[in-house]
C-alpha cells in the first residue's frame, strides 16, 4: 500500500484523535453500579423507567427497548407485517442493518435513490419504486439529519405503507418542531457506544399505534406473554404464561437501561455541543471550494450524529483515498458511512447490482466522517478545520498553498 500523504511536513497534532467516541460520567458509572449491586439485572424496574423517559423526550405514546438498533429494526417490521413476498424500500446509505431487517423478515429490500443534496432518500425516489408488494419504507435520517416525514407520510398512506423510521442517528432532532420519534409510524433507535447516547449496546421502537405496541412487546420476548386479555386457554395455575407468536430474546439489561437513564439527562448537553461542532465546521468548510456542506432542510433542527466532509472531485488533485490518508497523516483518524449496502458480497449474490443509485454510489466516492463527539475540545475542532484547510489548499487544482 502507498504511504500516506503528508503535505507541509510536521502534522496539526501530535496525538491521534478519532471520528466519534462514547462521553461517561461519575453519574452513569454509580447508575450501573447501582443496579449491579442492588436491582435486578435484567427486566427489572430499569426497563420501564428508561421507556417513560424516551416517551417523554419524543413525545411518543409508547416506547419498546431492546438489545440493540438491528434488533428494534427487526421487530418494527415485525410489527408492520413484512413477511415473505413483500417488498421494502430504503435508502443505500446507511448501515447494512436498514436492509438486513427485511431480509430477516423473508421480504425483498428495494434501494431508492438519495437526494444529491441533504444525502437522505429522496421521496421521489420512493414513489417510484413503490410496487404491488410494498409493504414498508425503511427512511434513515442519515447524520442525524430528519427524513422528509410530511412527503414521506403521505406516500405512505396514499399506498397504505408502514413507515418505520431508521432513527439511529437521530435523537435529539426535531422536525417542524416536533421531536422526531413521535412522527413516523414507528421510529427506531439505536444505543451503540458511537451514537449520541450509550447503553453499550441498546435499541428502541417508539410508535403511536398500541397495535404495534403489543406486537413488540410480544416479538421482544420470544412471543410469549402472561396478559390476559392476550392468553388463549385458561391458566394452569400462576405460574402460567403461553408462546401465542414467534418472537426472539431481544430484551435489554437492566444495566444498559440505568446507563441510558444516566446518559439520556446529558441529552440536551450533548445536542447543544454537537450543534456547536456542526456550526463551526459549516462556517469553515463553508469557505473552502474543495469541500461541500451537508445541506440542511429548513424543517429539521438537527442534532447531528456524523459530520460529512464531502470533496469536490473537480477542484482537487486528489481523491477521496488520499484526502483520507492525508488526514490519517494529520493525526486525525476519520471513517467513511456509507459503503453503499448493495455493493456487500452478499447483496451482490443476491443478484442486486451496481448502478441502480447513481446519487448514492457518487457520494460514496467523495465523503470522509470528521470528528464529531461531544467531549472534543475546541482545540480539537481547530485542529480538524486545520488540517482539512491545509489539504484542500495544498492540493487544490487553482489555489495556492495555505501553508
Ligand atoms: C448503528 C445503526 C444501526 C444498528 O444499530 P445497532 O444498535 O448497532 O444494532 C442501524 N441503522 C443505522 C443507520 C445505524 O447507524
Amino acid at each position: 500500500m502507498e504511504k500516506p500523504a503528508i503535505c507541509g511536513g510536521v502534522p496539526v497534532r501530535d496525538t491521534k484523535i478519532y471520528y466519534g467516541h462514547q462521553y461517561i460520567d461519575e453519574a452513569d458509572v454509580a447508575a450501573v453500579a447501582d443496579v449491579v449491586r442492588n436491582q435486578d439485572l435484567t427486566c427489572g424496574p430499569k426497563i420501564g423507567e428508561l421507556e417513560r423517559k424516551l416517551c417523554e423526550i419524543t413525545g411518543a405514546r409508547y416506547a419498546v427497548v431492546c438489545s440493540n438498533g438491528t434488533a428494534a429494526l427487526h421487530i418494527a417490521c415485525l410489527a408492520a407485517g413484512v413477511g415473505s413476498g413483500d417488498e421494502v424500500i430504503t435508502t443505500p446509505i446507511t448501515f447494512a442493518a436498514s436492509a438486513n431487517c427485511a431480509l430477516y423478515c423473508g421480504a425483498k429490500p428495494v434501494f431508492a435513490d438519495i437526494n444529491e443534496e441533504t444525502y437522505n432518500i429522496d421521496p421521489e425516489e420512493v414513489k417510484r419504486h413503490v410496487t404491488e408488494r410494498t409493504k414498508a419504507v425503511v427512511a434513515v435520517d442519515y447524520t442525524g439529519q430528519s427524513v422528509e416525514e410530511e412527503e414521506l407520510l403521505e406516500i405512505c398512506r396514499a399506498n397504505q405503507l408502514v413507515l418505520i423510521e431508521d432513527g439511529a442517528h437521530v435523537i435529539g432532532t426535531k422536525y417542524k418542531g416536533k421531536p422526531n420519534g413521535s412522527i413516523a409510524d414507528m421510529t427506531t433507535f439505536s444505543f451503540h457506544p458511537v451514537k449520541t447516547v450509550t447503553g453499550g449496546e441498546g435499541g428502541a421502537v417508539l410508535t403511536n399505534n398500541e397495535e404495534y405496541y403489543r406486537k413488540l412487546l410480544l416479538y421482544r420476548s420470544h412471543g410469549i406473554t402472561r396478559d390476559k386479555d392476550l392468553l388463549e386457554r385458561e391458566p394452569d395455575g400462576p405460574w402460567y404464561y403461553e408462546q401465542i407468536d414467534l418472537g426472539y430474546n431481544y430484551r435489554m439489561t437492566d444495566i444498559q437501561a440505568a446507563l441510558l437513564i444516566s446518559q439520556l439527562d446529558k441529552l440536551p448537553m450533548f445536542s447543544a455541543r454537537r450543534k456547536e461542532i456542526v456550526a463551526r465546521y459549516d462556517e469553515a468548510f463553508g469557505k473552502l471550494p474543495q469541500i461541500r456542506v451537508q445541506k440542511e432542510i429548513p424543517e429539521s433542527d438537527t442534532t447531528r450524529h456524523l459530520y460529512i466532509l464531502r470533496i469536490v472531485p473537480e477542484k482537487l488533485k486528489i481523491d477521496r483515498r488520499q484526502f483520507f490518508d492525508a488526514l490519517g497523516a494529520e493525526n486525525i483518524c476519520c471513517n467513511v458511512h456509507y459503503i453503499p449496502t448493495y455493493y456487500f458480497p452478499y447483496y451482490e449474490r443476491l443478484g442486486y447490482k451496481r448502478g441502480i443509485c447513481p446519487k448514492a454510489e457518487k457520494l460514496y466516492e467523495e465523503i470522509i466522517s470528521l470528528p464529531l463527539y461531544y467531549a472534543m475540545t475546541d482545540q480539537d475542532v481547530e485542529d480538524v478545520i486545520h488540517a482539512v484547510t491545509k489539504i484542500a489548499g495544498y492540493y487544490g487544482v487553482d489555489s495556492t498553498a495555505l501553508e
